[in-house]
């Protein structure tokens, strides 16, 4: 059975030729970046290396970027790292936990914490970051694009705001990096969060953009590595594949491939709305990263789908997840303001770098025979049927 893996925002192959630059550090260039003879010299110069890499990606100095474990870490050490007891923080509903959790956290040790609402497009409405400001705010964190909506905020005008209170400003671009441009400067942030595994480098490594002059404090102790700001010997094969990617996905960019996945992505949209009724996509209206779209089928279980069609060879995901033994709708779709049984029966559907158009041929002809398939077994749906 051809699979067909469209559960990119969930994690990305890596690329042959991200997998042949880190071939070298699992083996004969083995050396601990911080050893001063030959073989920790030929490891630092691969480290520096990629920092120059994701600086390009992001539009900024190799010395602002520090490397992590993912963006998981690198999201802690924004918000942990920037403000302390007695600081307040604005941040959104539909934040990756990453974030939410890390503010959660926070508040227990004296943090105050505002959790912005959306509208029915998932969007941040700027004004409302406004509006929340106090004296005594020192963060504003929200995400460049949403992990199950794709949807993209106006960090820009976010950026803007933060600037005029003279507030740091964080953002979340794990789901944003190598799918559109990104340029710090623009979005006037003072921290941006990247993950390798996002953009077809390997899990557990990512990066955090800090601005010069921006005092962060560490998440652990240790050596003094990433000038202090993140302890621990560098994961060298690792940190050399995000900055490949990185490369990667700039000359890509610069090309234009983003409006070919864009095409793609559309074509599938457009072919699942013209072929299944009773369905429509979650955070319809706004701009959107080109890769994604979650699209609500009423009357089914989101998790049976996944099932189905996994059964049938294609990767998908469902707008819930288990948590703690039972299945819980997501809190982006929820926030949003998706019913429960809607935000379960929706699917994200999101396509990568080695995603092809006849992949998305097939996809458009088993999504719509499995709903079929789903709704002729779901008693509620043919009562609806029927009643209507
Ligand atoms: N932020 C967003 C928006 C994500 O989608 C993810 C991963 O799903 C993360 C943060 C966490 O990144 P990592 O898996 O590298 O810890």
């Amino acid at each position: 059975m051809h699979r067909i893996y469209l559960d990119n925002n969930a994690t990305t192959p890596v690329l042959p030729e991200v997998f042949e630059a880190m071939r070298p550090y699992f083996g004969e260039q083995f050396g601990n970046a911080s050893s001063i003879h030959h073989h920790g010299q030929h490891t630092r110069a691969a480290v520096e290396d990629a920092r120059e890499s994701v600086a390009a990606l992001l539009g900024c100095r190799a010395s602002e970027i520090v490397f992590t474990s993912g963006g998981t870490e690198a999201d802690n050490l924004a918000i942990a790292g920037l403000i302390g007891a007695g600081d307040h923080v604005i941040t959104s509903s539909i934040e990756h936990h990453a974030v939410l959790m890390a503010c959660k956290h926070l508040e227990e040790t004296g943090v105050e914490v505002t959790v912005l609402p959306v509208d029915g497009r998932s969007l941040v409405d700027p004004a409302d970051v406004r509006r929340a400001l106090r004296p005594s705010t020192k963060l504003i964190s929200v995400m460049m694009a949403n992990n199950e909506t794709g949807v993209l905020q106006s960090v820009e005008e976010i950026g803007k705001i933060a600037a005029q209170a003279g507030v740091y400003f964080h953002t979340d671009a794990v789901q944003a990096a190598g799918k559109v441009p990104i340029d710090v400067k623009r979005i006037a942030c003072h921290a941006l969060t990247i993950s390798g595994h996002k953009l077809h480098a390997p899990q557990g490594v990512g990066a955090l953009y800090v601005k010069k002059g921006t005092r962060i404090a560490p998440l652990f102790y240790g050596g003094r590595h990433e000038r202090s700001r993140r302890a621990g010997t560098e994961n060298v094969p690792g940190i050399v594949g995000l900055g490949k990617a990185a490369q990667l996905a700039k000359e890509a960019l610069d090309r234009g491939d983003d409006k070919k996945t864009a095409a793609m992505r559309d074509r599938l949209q457009q072919g699942i709305l013209a072929q299944v009724e009773d369905a429509g996509v979650n955070g319809d209206g706004a701009a959107r990263v080109p890769n994604t779209v979650n699209i609500h089928f009423d009357h089914i279980d989101g998790e049976a789908m996944v099932i189905a069609l996994d059964l049938k060879g294609l990767a998908v995901s469902t707008g819930a997840a288990c948590s703690s033994g039972a299945i819980e709708p997501s809190h982006v779709l929820i926030a949003m303001g998706l019913r429960p049984d809607q935000a379960r029966a929706s699917i994200r559907f999101s396509l990568g770098k080695q995603t092809v158009a006849e992949e998305i041929d097939h996809a458009l002809r088993l999504v719509p025979e499995t709903v079929a398939r789903l709704r002729e077994l779901s008693p509620r749906y043919k009562r609806q049927a029927v009643s209507t």
